[in-house]
């Protein structure tokens, strides 16, 4: 069993309303429970929302909005569903700032990319959660 970005199952949780789906994560979702989850709607963020991005330790809305308490409460919603049912693996869609993992853009919204992971995948690693990255 493994937690999954809702988004790459095909659930309209994005940003714009729309879904991101990942045909091998879904095959693997046929032989393997996949249990969706969606940080930013955990963290209490509507769909759709405004872009975000990661600046320094923080997190903003497009329009300049921050919103890391929010992202820091989805991180921490998540691993809370890790750890009550012993996942030890998690797939997360890359970029994103609660999802990305080894990329994320840069905060200036001009889709420059930058080495670094997002905020859940930042709180998984860290308690020992491995983090596989699809997009
Ligand atoms: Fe997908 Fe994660 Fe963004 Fe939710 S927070 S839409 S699961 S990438």
């Amino acid at each position: 069993m493994k937690l999954c970005s809702a988004c790459l199952l095909g659930f309209k949780c994005r940003y714009d309303g729309k879904s991101k789906p990942n045909n091998k994560v879904i095959e693997l979702s046929k032989t393997e429970m996949l249990i969706p989850i969606c940080p930013e709607q955990l963290g209490g963020l509507s769909t759709p929302r405004c872009k975000h991005e990661i600046k320094g330790n923080k997190v903003y809305s497009e329009v300049g909005e921050d919103v890391t308490l929010k992202f820091e409460k989805g991180a921490t919603e998540t691993l809370k569903i890790a750890k009550l049912l012993g996942v030890s693996e998690v797939i997360l869609k890359q970029k994103s700032p609660s999802c990305g993992c080894g990329q994320i853009y840069d905060g200036s919204f001009t889709t420059k990319l930058i080495e670094g992971d997002g905020l859940t995948t930042k709180k998984l690693k860290k308690n020992g959660i491995k983090v596989i990255p699809y997009d």
